[in-house]
């Protein structure tokens, strides 16, 4: 396995002052969060604005230098990275970059068309506990074949959109005019072939875009482009073919062993982003075949892929039973493994609280939040509630390992400001909390009522007014 450096090698490589501007305490601080990634090097200021450390900020980044390389896609506020992972398990140390989702658009769509197109792919979003779920770029596909239909496209394309694109065409002619018409955007080219190397090269230095490389069934050939392409200095991207109708296993084998090679074996030659094409499964696609087979196949082929190490993939379906269980993936295979999902402390407001509305409490943990939210939310209750910092835990589980305590309770409360909004000292503790109210009660100086040991009760406990008697 490739080795990730330890706080012990990145110390002898930081300024030592412990002058604090990086936010830690010192140095060693410093460098243990960056052995976690927590924290990027970037953030020793002294080491970048020193001349003095040159050297030594040149061999840091050379040791934090990930096993596959990060590209970035678009510009502005938009832009996605894709790659710089470190790690092949999830598990080993967590992800880093989210698979990107590109959805295409043809050159042949009519301007109106297009328009729709990108707006529905712009406009496709799902909220799940607090995070929208959403698609990142946008794939222009010649159609026609036509250079100078595709760089009318791609104009366009990019007067309606500020999203990355990514220019889809084996013929370097018709990617030389939409990466002209697209220049200062920073498409993704796609893609160089063993046939097309230098004359995409050619592009992809004049323009200097980040560019795929394509060798299906062939990772040697693959590897030799991603060779030459980074010798020049251009960013790369590695397709290496997609099988999914007749070959879903060796598709993911391939996939496994270049991101093997690449964090497991310390494989430089291909140590960079993965391309994958489920919009593939369209081209097996037919006539008269119903299309929510295609459509179901692509959900596969995106799955299979997103959990193979892809680091952007390209579909066509928008449907919403297509992308929700893609992004779904998506989503719980990037959140860190060993940090629960948790929400913003702080107070919330719910309806139309007055100063002699109820006050409750509860954990950040995000699914805790969420489902305590909804109950509220669903009952029409005016209430406050105090969502305390449990660190990312549930209620039993913070109470069990003393995240939440009473002074953390009486603390959370001061905080909040709650205090200034109601008239009344009533605190109503979650029914899994019922064991700290004693202890609350001392600490924070409010009477405590214990409340419902299960947040759909709340309705009921606060509209009989339960938490107003003895
Ligand atoms: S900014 Fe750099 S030099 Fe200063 S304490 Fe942090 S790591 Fe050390």
């Amino acid at each position: 396995m490739a080795k990730r450096a330890g706080p012990m090698d990145i110390y002898p490589l930081l300024p030592q002052t412990n002058c604090g501007e990086c936010g830690e305490a010192n140095c060693m601080a410093f460098a243990t969060k960056a052995a976690e990634y927590t924290l990027g090097i970037k953030a020793c200021t002294p080491l970048y604005r020193e001349r003095e450390y040159a050297d030594k900020r040149d061999k840091l980044e050379e040791l934090m230098r990930p096993p596959v390389r990060e590209v970035v896609i678009g510009s502005g506020e938009h832009k996605v990275s894709i790659g710089g992972e470190l790690v092949l398990y999830r598990h080993d140390l967590r992800y880093l970059h989210p698979t990107a989702f590109f959805v295409d658009v043809a050159d042949s769509a009519a301007p109106e068309e297009m328009k729709k197109r990108v707006g529905e792919i712009e406009n496709w979003t799902y909220v799940y506990i607090g995070m929208d779920l959403r698609l990142d770029g946008i794939a222009l596909r010649s159609v026609s074949g036509d250079p100078k239909k595709f760089a009318e496209a791609a104009k366009r394309l990019g007067e309606l959109t500020n999203w990355p694109i990514m220019l889809c065409s084996l013929n370097p002619k018709v990617l030389a005019a939409g990466a002209q018409a697209l220049q200062s955007k920073r498409p993704l080219l796609y893609a160089a072939t063993t046939d097309s190397w230098q004359e995409v090269s050619e592009i992809a230095m004049k323009y200097q875009l980040p560019v795929v490389v394509y060798a299906p069934g062939d990772l040697n050939a693959l590897k030799s482009l991603a060779s030459t392409f980074n010798q020049m200095g251009l960013d790369v991207v590695l397709d290496p073919g997609n099988e999914f109708s007749a070959a879903l296993g060796s598709t993911i084998d391939d996939f496994t062993m270049l991101r093997r090679a690449a964090t497991r074996e310390g494989d430089e030659g291909v140590g960079f982003p993965l391309l994958a094409s489920p919009i593939s499964v369209w081209g097996d696609h037919k006539e008269g075949e119903a299309e929510e087979l295609a459509k179901w196949q692509e959900v596969l082929a995106g799955a299979s892929m997103i959990i193979r190490y892809a680091d952007i993939i390209v579909l066509h379906s928008l449907d919403m039973w297509v992308q929700l269980p893609l992004t779904f993936l998506r989503t719980n295979l990037f959140t860190d493994p060993v940090k629960p999902v948790a929400v913003e402390p702080g107070l919330r407001e719910f309806g139309h609280p007055t100063n002699d509305s109820p006050v409750m409490y509860t954990s950040n943990f995000a699914l805790t939040y969420f489902t305590v939210e909804s109950d509220i939310k669903q009952a029409g209750i005016d209430a406050y509630l105090v969502v305390i910092d449990t660190e990312g835990l549930s209620i039993q589980s913070a109470v069990a390992g003393r995240k939440l305590t009473a002074d953390v309770i009486a603390e959370a409360i001061k905080e909040s400001g709650v205090e200034k909004k109601v008239n009344h000292r009533i605190l109503i503790s979650p029914g899994m909390a019922a064991r700290l109210s004693g202890e609350t009660e001392e600490a924070s100086k409010w009477t405590v009522k214990v409340g419902p040991k299960d947040s759909s009760g709340i309705g009921p406990y606060i509209g009989d007014e339960l938490w107003k008697k003895e």
